[in-house]
């Protein structure tokens, strides 16, 4: 972990990152594209150590109230959450100054929240989003490593519709020869259903394998699934331009809880939430 000093911090479409790298461990991660130009190594995490004094700054002069988003380059509750408490500190303020949040996150850390989640959506708007990629949690274990298992995401979102928060569910992404199955997919979809969710959004197969994710998915690749990195050059190519591929496309089936498409860490997203 280091510690910086942030010059901002809401993007224009009202995104933040309170942290930059992660340390789930995610083998698809493409917040690791050197695009993204983080100088640091990836699990090396930057704290923006004014980001509470910055967002209190932004809030007390916004004209209009909107929605506050965050999780598209970093998951909110990585461990370092719990010592440093910046996401419950944003929370409190964008509670305090009526703003509504939307954040995405794999870990069930967010229910420590919950009370403070609960609060913001009975005085304006609060949806959580819940990237769920299998049902298996084994496969689970293997391709997102460090983060709460597909059980314990659902048993969350389970909580947070008891608690009367909205929740969408990221099916993203789709690994080609991993977690493609019809299997995989209706499984998942059960789960959503199981656990009450709005909405369930999906963005086509959402692997970049650009620049940076590329290499570390394949080093992945090699480790846990022994030659499949060899159908993967085979199949999809090993462009060095740093412009990478979409795998499958990038079909978005948005929901409506969440209104504007809030991107999701770790896969395809949008130009607005990268460097902020
Ligand atoms: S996909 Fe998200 S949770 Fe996983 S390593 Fe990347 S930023 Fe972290």
């Amino acid at each position: 972990m280091h510690f910086v000093k942030a010059k901002g911090i809401l993007s224009s479409q009202n995104g933040m990152n309170l942290y930059r790298g992660c340390s789930h461990g995610c083998i698809y991660c493409d917040s690791r594209s050197r695009c993204y130009h983080m100088e640091h190594a990836f699990e090396d995490i930057e704290v923006k150590e004014n980001a509470i004094e910055l967002l209190e700054h932004a809030l007390k002069h916004k004209r209009k109230k909107c929605m506050i988003g965050t999780g598209a380059m970093t998951d909110p509750y990585i461990p370092l959450e719990l010592k440093l408490e910046h996401m419950k500190k944003a929370l409190t303020l964008i509670y305090e100054y009526g703003f509504g949040v939307t954040l995405h996150t794999k870990s069930d850390r967010v229910l420590r929240d919950l009370d403070l989640l609960r609060r913001i959506n009975e005085k304006t708007k609060c949806v959580i989003q819940m990237t769920l990629t299998t049902y298996d949690e084994k496969l689970c274990r293997k391709i997102e490593p460090n983060v709460s298992t597909t059980g314990e995401r659902v048993a969350a979102l389970k909580r947070l519709r008891d608690a009367g928060i909205p929740t969408v569910v990221w099916l993203s992404p789709i690994l080609p020869f991993i977690n493609d199955t019809q299997e995989n997919i209706e499984g998942v979809l059960e789960l959503c259903e199981e656990a009450g969710v709005y909405g369930v959004i999906n963005f086509g197969m959402g692997l970049t394998l650009r620049e940076g994710n590329r290499e570390y998915f394949y080093k992945q690749l090699d480790r846990l699934f022994p030659s499949l990195k060899e159908k993967y050059i085979k199949t999809y190519g090993t462009d060095k331009s740093g412009g990478g591929k979409i795998v499958g496309g990038s079909r978005i089936v948005q929901s409506r809880a969440v209104g504007r498409s809030q991107p999701g860490h770790g896969a395809l997203r949008g130009k607005d939430c990268c460097r902020v």
